[in-house]
This record gives structure tokens, C-alpha cells and sequence, in this order.
């Protein structure tokens, strides 16, 4: 006997695009960080080893300053794939010789298919000294299922904070980094160091907090002493009164 209409509802309740779920954020521990050091930052830090840090973030050795981006890697990526549909596939847009066909420049053009849907993506990766064989054509792959992914909506939200074009500019230097440029800039001689000091101290000193304006004043103390003596200064005895010196007045 047929059921009155009025019963006919879903058992449950099915979402009717199971390809929404590919759009879920994903958690904290499924999200790397990938370290995005300039181009100036690498050359800095090749020059001046104190300049680099052992990353506590990332596990790697780059600039102390180099910022990161948030990335799922390809583990995470394979995850969620299987959660939305166990028979999502890929497979190259060409293949050459019976493998799939890398371009020239060592690129990959693939076809994901999730949910009987079919998206193009490209994927691609340097090569660097010492690979293992193999090892950039798996990222190149593990690349453009993050890019075909990304086509379904996966990780868009790490996408399009604009994190993926930040290494293409310059962090703004701090007070504190624009004050030492400074301050190394005058250590040419003592008096031009000196009228540098003497000019801007104040208005550090205003706006900096105490911890940012002592690492400056170490800074002006450890510059001050690289620069030569001047050939005959005129040494004066000090005054009585001036044998209280603030901490911050220059030590010649
Ligand atoms: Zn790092």
C-alpha cells in the first residue's frame, strides 16, 4: 500500500551538495606553514648568519623577520577528499609516451574529479639541489591537487586572505628597525653620529617603549664605539655636575 504524500520525506537529512563539504574550513592541525623569506631577507642572512633563526613554527633556518603563509599540505588535502567522496579521482590532461605529460617548464595540467564533477588544475615545483628522484614531480602533483581543489572551494579561505602575495612585499620596518638604520646610517664620523643621536632621542625615547628604546640606545652605544677616534679631541674635564650622566647619553 502506498504511503500518504504527506510521509514522503528524506530518512535523513542529505545535503544536496555533498561538494559543500570541500568548502569546510580546516582545522588549526591541518594547516602548515609554509616560511615566505625575500629575496633581500635570504641575501641578508647569507651574509650575516645572526641574521637567520632556527624557526620554532616551521622546523626551518630562514630570516629571523621571514613571514609564513598557512597552507593544508597534501596529506590534509587527500583527507578530506576521501571524506567527500571515496572515489575521487585524477588523472593527468595529457599523457606522452604513455605517462603523464609534464610541460617545459616542468608544470602539470590535471583533471580532478570529485562527486562526478571534473575541475582543471596546474600544479608546478622548483627543483632544488639534492632532490630525491621523483621528488619534484610528486610535488608538482601534490601542487595541482591543492590548485584543482581549490577550484571546489577547498582551503579558499587561506586563499584569499591575500597571504599568498605578501612575499611580494616588504614588511614595514618598526620605529625601533627605522631608528638603528638610522643610527648606523650616521656612523660615519662622531659628529655626524652624535647630531644623529642628539637630534632624534627624544622623540624615540617618546615613542618607543622601554624595552624597544634600551635595545636602541645598545645599539647607539655598540656603534658608537666602531667609530674612530677623532685625531685630537679636545678633552675637557668633566664638569662636577656631570658626573651623573643619564644612561642614555653618548659615551664620548
Ligand atoms: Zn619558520
Amino acid at each position: 500500500m502506498n504511503k500518504p504524500v504527506a510521509k514522503l520525506e528524506p530518512e535523513s537529512e542529505v545535503s544536496l551538495d555533498p561538494l559543500a563539504k570541500l568548502r569546510d574550513p580546516f582545522p588549526p592541525n591541518q594547516v602548515s606553514k609554509l616560511p615566505k623569506e625575500t629575496k633581500a631577507q635570504k641575501e641578508e642572512r647569507e651574509k650575516d648568519r645572526s641574521k637567520g633563526i632556527n624557526c620554532n613554527i616551521c622546523g626551518g633556518w630562514h630570516h629571523k623577520n621571514t613571514i609564513h603563509l598557512d597552507y593544508v599540505g597534501h596529506a590534509a588535502l587527500t583527507d578530506r577528499l576521501l571524506d567527500v567522496d571515496p572515489l575521487w579521482s585524477w588523472e593527468p590532461v595529457a599523457f606522452r609516451d604513455g605517462l603523464p605529460a609534464f610541460d617545459q617548464t616542468g608544470g602539470l595540467w590535471i583533471k580532478l574529479t570529485v562527486c562526478g564533477v571534473t575541475r582543471l588544475g596546474y600544479g608546478h615545483a622548483a627543483g632544488k639541489p639534492n632532490m630525491d628522484p621523483g621528488a619534484r614531480e610528486k610535488e608538482v602533483i601534490g601542487d595541482a591537487l591543492r590548485n584543482a581543489a581549490m577550484r571546489f572551494g577547498a582551503a579558499l579561505d587561506l586563499w584569499h586572505k591575500g597571504d599568498l602575495h605578501a612575499h611580494e612585499e616588504e614588511p614595514t620596518p618598526s620605529l625601533e628597525e627605522r631608528a638603528v638604520a638610522h643610527l648606523k646610517a650616521c656612523a660615519i664620523d662622531r659628529a655626524t653620529f652624535k647630531d644623529g643621536w642628539e637630534k632624534n632621542k627624544a622623540g624615540w625615547e617618546a615613542a618607543l617603549d622601554r624595552a624597544a628604546y634600551a635595545r636602541v640606545v645598545a645599539e647607539m652605544k655598540r656603534l658608537a664605539a666602531t667609530l674612530p677616534a677623532e685625531p685630537e679631541p679636545p678633552k675637557e674635564e668633566p664638569a662636577a655636575d656631570d658626573f651623573g650622566l643619564a644612561d642614555d647619553e653618548i659615551p664620548f
